[in-house]
């Protein structure tokens, strides 16, 4: 290799795969010779595979034996930083490199040629015969000026078949070009007039703004509660990123959010970014990937995935909302984005900003210790003010058996109606009920490939099981005694809900929302801008609305269990509470109106309850900080979870208790090792799963141990190991 890694033709190099190889293969470099970096395609066997050129050959084989890469593909090749990231990716999360270079090419046919198509631009000939069709056409592409079409436009213009353009270029009065389908995005102008700030958030932009230009490396927490205008704040950065010449990437947790959010970059840059989510088409992820790679997309917008899109300078990357659960991915490769975001900004000299309303422990941590900045907003923009919070005691109210919406909470509701208000019932569960119980015999219905209940959704007519997606119609006659009609439905979802609302309001106009309950993200789009423009009197809905959507008539939010998710066994269970009702009261006086939430528990004195009550976030805060501290667990200690599943729960235990016997490369770093025991859910999709727990002290070097450790099992047959560092569910 020579001293700026070209590989001369034949020289021996090592190409990375994406085939399951515990290694690199060595190949010869193909005529006219190739970079460090190249992605390349190889023979194996009698395959071809995509591959990048990871180093020097390790040769020690018959060399006469060696085959010659294929070819290099006309793309950018993998710059040092990215397989740098890739390999601490790896390192840091347990996962294989073949792995890691799947998830850096994500998009496909990146091989292929550029694709081409025709387009169509005015030709220099008259043509022989004229007809008004033939005029139509020329006119359409005089009136454009030196605009192209395609075939399809052009005889949609002009109102003809598109024979007639045919016809047309044979004569030499129209010319036909190729041109590549992966056009560069347009250009965003990052200096078109923004708004006018706050002194808030003028101080918070001229901060980000200062932290940029050092050219380093840096992470700071942007807090603010909803409305604040964190958003219009990183998009002065993302404007700053782009004065630099440098590429910015926005992570947004949730598709259903994308749609307002590159409106609002239209309108703040004149251009719409590009876009990176599972929603996108094949053709635009193959288009986003080229152009990320050869700097002619300036901005993405995108989910969790996209930090492993190959940017050819990120100066920015903005994780908004970063408490959310979503960026911890939990199959394939287990990774966080929100700690690979700050991973890959520490390696190419770039910025992170987090931005929530009520950030996650571990980012509050690293700000008190000094690691990140920190940015507060404090005020919401304009006359929004919070909304008023207060418990209503359930052990006081009234309740009919079967019944969820208390007779304070009804009488909060009626005023609203009366004032043409909008009221918000949440609920964070979906379906009808989540048990189906036998009242004859005690039994309750469950999946037949899952240890888990199955949730009737009445408005599909069906049992789910929210596993593993298995459906059964809902039965006549109890599964387990055969007794007919004694099905009963037992605690509350968002549909049952809903119809508790019909029954008690019935002058009012009532909105679902619920992610199942929409065919496309596009519907449930259209329903949240209805909803907006004040098209219902009560909406109902789970997790979905606690995200920034917008809601300008919305003056009360009725939460149903406030106490629900904080008995869960996760350590999380008291954060995730607080969080999740902090941001649905957020919904609540947006615009000119005060808002009010009312918060249905049974324990109005519980220290996570009375945070929520009182709004003293930093005393939570540090309440929670101290109590993970004394149990020694994240952010102040690590945790693997190791899960192993097979279609026989004997030896999937046995393997378990081997691994607890042998824990000795665990001691070694201060490690313990908990289990084997049943995982909470202890089957899905008819497989055993059985868990093991390591903790060890922060600092501890775990992954390696864990490698040390896991090295000598031989998994038989259809058992399988994970291991997910830092773990975010436990399930
Ligand atoms: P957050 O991201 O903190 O929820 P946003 O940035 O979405 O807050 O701001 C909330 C609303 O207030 C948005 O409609 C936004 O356009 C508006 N807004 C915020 N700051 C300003 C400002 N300085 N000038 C005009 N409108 C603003
Ligand atoms: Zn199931």
């Amino acid at each position: 290799m020579s001293a700026n890694g070209f590989f001369d033709e034949g020289e021996l190099v090592a190409v990375l795969t994406t085939q399951p190889l515990d290694r690199t293969l060595d190949y010869r470099a193909p005529e006219g010779g190739c970079f460090l970096g190249a992605f390349v395609e190889v023979p194996l066997g009698p395959r071809k595979v995509l591959g990048v050129v990871w180093g020097p050959g390790q040769g020690g084989f018959d060399l006469n034996k060696a085959r010659s890469v294929i070819r290099v593909l006309e793309v950018a090749p993998m710059r040092e930083e990215m397989r740098l990231f890739l390999g601490k990716v790896a390192d840091y999360t347990l996962t294989p490199m073949p792995a890691m270079l799947r998830l850096a090419t994500r998009a496909p046919g990146l091989g292929d040629p550029p694709s081409m198509r025709k387009i169509y631009r005015l030709g220099g000939s008259e043509p022989d015969r004229m007809t008004d069709a033939r005029t139509r056409v020329l006119e359409v592409l005089r009136e454009y000026g030196g605009l192209a079409f395609t075939l399809k436009e052009l005889a949609e213009q002009a109102g003809v078949t598109s024979s007639v353009v045919k016809g047309l270029v044979k004569q030499g009065a129209v010319r036909e070009e190729d041109s590549p389908r992966d056009l560069p995005y347009p250009h965003l102008d990052p200096d078109l007039p923004g708004k006018a700030l706050t002194e808030d958030q003028a101080t918070a932009v001229a901060k980000l703004q200062a932290g940029q230009r050092s050219g380093d490396y840096g992470t700071t927490l942007l807090k603010g509660v909803t409305g604040s205008g964190k958003t219009e704040v990183y998009l002065e950065a993302v404007a700053e990123a782009l004065r630099l010449g440098r590429q910015a990437l926005v992570l947004l947790p949730e598709i259903a959010l994308t749609a307002e959010f590159l409106t609002r970059v239209e309108a703040r840059f004149g251009a719409r970014p590009a876009e990176w989510h599972s929603g996108a088409t094949m053709t635009e992820r193959r288009r986003v990937w080229r152009m990320v790679g050869q700097g002619d997309a300036q901005l993405v917008v995108g989910a969790r995935s996209a930090l492993f899109l190959p940017f050819r300078d990120l100066g920015l990357v903005v994780v908004d909302e970063e408490h959310d659960t979503s960026y911890k991915q939990e199959d394939g490769v287990h990774y966080s984005a929100r700690d690979m975001a700050v991973l890959r900004s520490s390696i190419c000299g770039g910025r992170v900003i987090l931005a929530s309303a009520t950030p996650s422990l571990e980012s509050w941590a690293n700000a008190e210790a000094g690691k990140y900045d920190r940015l507060d907003l404090t005020s919401r923009f304009g006359e929004a003010v919070l909304p008023e919070m207060k418990p209503i005691d359930m052990r006081a109210e009234q309740m009919q058996p079967g019944t969820w919406i208390s007779p304070s909470l009804r009488q909060a509701v009626q005023q609203r109606i009366e004032k043409g208000e909008q009221s918000l019932l949440f609920i964070n569960r979906r379906g009808y009920a989540p048990v189906t119980l036998c009242r004859a015999c005690g039994e309750q219905i469950a999946c037949d490939h899952c240890d888990a209940r199955m949730v009737e959704h009445r408005f599909l007519k069906r049992l789910m099981c929210h596993q593993c997606g298995e459906t059964k119609p809902m039965p006549e006659a109890c599964p387990s005694c055969g007794v007919e009609g004694k099905l009963a439905p037992v605690g509350p979802g968002i549909e049952r809900l809903a119809e508790e609302a019909e029954a008690t309001f019935p002058e009012a106009k009532i909105a679902m929302l619920s992610s199942d309950l929409f065919g496309s993200a596009r519907a449930l789009k259209a329903k949240i801008e209805e909803i907006a423009e004040g098209d219902a009197d009560i909406v109902i809905g789970t997790q979905l609305v606690a995200k920034g959507h917008n809601f300008p008539k919305l003056t009360l939010v009725g939460v149903i269990d406030a106490d629900l998710s904080l008995h869960g066994a996760d350590l999380r269970a008291a954060e995730r509470t607080f969080q999740l009702m902090r941001q649905v009261a957020g919904r609540a006086g947006r615009a000119d109106k005060p808002g009010q939430a009312l918060l249905q528990t049974f324990q109005p004195e519980h220290p996570v309850i009375r945070a929520i009550l009182s709004g003293d976030e930093e005393g939570f805060w540090r309440t929670e900080a101290a109590g993970r501290q004394a149990a020694g667990v994240p952010p102040y200690g690590r945790m693997a979870g190791i899960v192993l599943s097979g279609p026989e729960v004997g030896p999937v235990f046995d393997i378990g208790n081997a691994m607890a016997r042998n824990d000795a490369p665990l001691r070694d770093v201060g490690a313990q090792v908990f289990g084997p025991a049943p995982a909470p859910i202890a089957r899905i999709r008819g497989r055993h799963r059985v868990r093991l727990l390591v903790k060890a002290p922060k600092g501890a070097p775990i992954q390696d141990a864990i490698a040390r450790w896991i090295a000598p099992l031989k998994l038989k047959g259809d058992t399988r190991l994970t291991v997910d560092i830092d773990p975010q569910s436990f399930y």
